[in-house]
């Protein structure tokens, strides 16, 4: 433990974002790092508590209190405290494979579970996790961990997403040979073509692929599996190729709301906007697909989870004239009940940076009808909704607008292509049906992780499944394994 009486002594402080007339400016990262002192007094006040919620119970299922995978929170805390950094990088990486993914976006329920927030003061646990993993990057101390024996399996992994790429960087440091077989140009799923940069730029993608290649893992762009568009491959060869395969699909089936007027333009999902604002950041080619644009609308996001705030986030910076959010969802408490919450995820009002830039957000709304003229949508015909999502009479209103982006989640992994070939049994929800502890998929050596197992979830939980499911891998493989969870 750093301090004794740090958490006495010292206030929770952390970063600050650049003021938003700044930041919406462009699409860069906003948050300001905390000095090398501040940090230091942040670390400080981890209590080292008898139990530390904080770390996480080990359990593999979502709704467990504290990191999902396991951060080992208060000795890095202690190691930071003692200006011993390069030994906390070592550390944070034998549990997370991309802390630099997590200490930027990953919700934090580490810090919801920390002792400190029974007081609403917890230790800025995220703000420590990216600073350690960003000072590793600038000292050089992220460097490829090559195997230093071949086992001479090999594994193909189908997707890379956050677990995909989870899973093959601990595959190969098994000394399996991995090839990771992905429809896009680049790796990273969701994290590149979902998540806008603003909240996590994507030369940090980059530089872990490098760090990978390095590792001997090899990547296999433009190679959709399954299905018969230009370059596929086919599931049944890479069956009799590999020794191994993992599933990491992601969970990319849109929810979709089925009124009248959803056929109008101008209602679109919002995968469909933020990809393009993604890859035209990155330079790369949009496709045959008309474009998408905020520019000069009025913006109604259906939806208020992080998929609605960085539709927000994108549309603001494209010179959207006005955003509008809406939930179907009533507002949550502004406050948590912290005797019946902690150390669990608590369901409570929360301002996302998105959000903070200038939207007006309504709760417990339903949009009964898009309606238009020539073709293009112009407004939402909308009704209250009590608290069973029933009608309220006399609340029906119009909200104008001239793009409506749907960011109510997604219900599965597409089904068309690689799930329908390969034949693979499905839960009830539609998401590869997997056993919990083996990753096993009803097809002999196939596996799966992520949300093409779990169904949409975040990136932490998805690093968490590939590095379980490469672990079950490996023992199928060798009879025994070495891997850590
Ligand atoms: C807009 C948005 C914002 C989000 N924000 C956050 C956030 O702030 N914090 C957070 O923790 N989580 C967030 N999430 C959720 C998080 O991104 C996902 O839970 C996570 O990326 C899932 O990882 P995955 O590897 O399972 O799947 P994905 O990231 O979906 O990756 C799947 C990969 O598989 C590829 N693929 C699919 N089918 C095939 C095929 N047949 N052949 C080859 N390749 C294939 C895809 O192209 C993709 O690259 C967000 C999600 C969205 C949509
Ligand atoms: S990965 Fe998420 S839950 Fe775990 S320590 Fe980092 S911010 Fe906390």
């Amino acid at each position: 433990m750093g301090k004794v009486t740090g958490f006495l002594e010292i206030e929770r402080h952390d970063r600050a974002y650049a003021p938003v007339a700044e930041r919406v400016k462009n699409y860069n990262e906003f948050v300001v790092p905390l000095s090398d002192k501040d940090l230091r007094d942040q670390a400080a006040r981890c209590m080292n508590c008898g139990i530390p919620y904080c770390h996480g119970t080990g359990s593999a299922h979502p709704g467990t209190p504290g990191c999902p995978v396991n951060n080992q929170i208060p000795d890095w805390n202690d190691l930071v405290y003692n200006d011993n950094w390069q030994e906390a990088a070592r550390n944070l990486h034998s549990t997370n494979n991309f802390p630099e993914f997590t200490g930027r976006i990953c919700p934090a329920p580490c810090e919801a579970s920390c002792t400190l927030n029974i007081d609403d003061n917890p230790v800025t646990i995220k703000t420590i996790e990216c600073a350690i993993v960003d000072r590793a990057f600038e000292n050089g101390w992220v460097k490829p961990e090559v195997a230093s024996i071949k086992t001479g399996q090999s594994v193909a992994i189908i997707g890379a997403g956050p677990a995909g790429l989870a899973a093959a960087q601990q595959l190969a440091r098994a000394g399996h040979d991995v090839h990771v077989y992905e429809k896009l140009a680049k790796a990273g799923g969701l994290l590149r073509y979902g998540i806008p940069d603003f909240k996590m730029e994507k030369h940090l993608i980059d530089r872990r692929v490098a760090q990978m290649e390095g590792e001997g893992v090899t990547f296999h762009y433009n190679s959709p599996v399954g299905g018969t568009a230009p370059g596929a491959v086919d599931p049944a060869e890479l069956l009799k190729q590999y020794d191994a395969v993992a599933l990491t699909g992601g969970a990319e089936y849109p929810r979709d709301l089925a009124i009248p007027g959803r056929d109008l333009a101008g209602v679109h999902f919002a995968m469909d906007f933020l990809t393009q604002q993604n890859r035209r950041v990155s330079g790369e080619p949009l496709g045959d697909k008309p474009e998408i644009l905020a520019t000069g609308k009025r913006v109604v996001v259906i939806g208020g989870g992080d998929t609605g705030s960085d539709c927000i986030g994108t549309s603001i910076r494209q010179g959207a004239t006005s955003v509008t959010q809406i939930e179907i969802m009533p507002a949550p408490p502004e406050k948590e009940d912290k005797g019946l919450t902690w150390p669990n995820w608590p369901m409570k009002m929360r301002t996302s940076s998105s959000q903070a830039e200038g939207a007006a957000r309504d709760f417990a709304v339903n949009t009964v009808s898009f309606e238009g003229e020539g073709g293009k949508v112009t407004k939402l015909n909308c009704v209250r909704v009590d608290g069973a999502f029933k009608p309220i009479p006399g609340t029906e209103f119009v909200i104008e607008a001239d793009l409506v982006l749907l960011a109510m989640g997604f219900v599965s992994p597409v089904k068309d292509g690689l799930l329908t070939q390969l034949g693979v049994t499905l839960d009830p929800r539609g998401n590869v049906k997997a056993d919990l502890d083996r990753f096993t998929t009803s097809i002999d050596k196939v596996f799966a992780a992520g949300d093409m197992r779990r169904g949409q979830s975040l990136v932490v939980w998805a690093i968490r499944d590939g590095r379980l499911a490469a672990q079950a891998i490996d023992r199928f493989l060798m009879g025994s394994t070495t891997l850590p969870r």
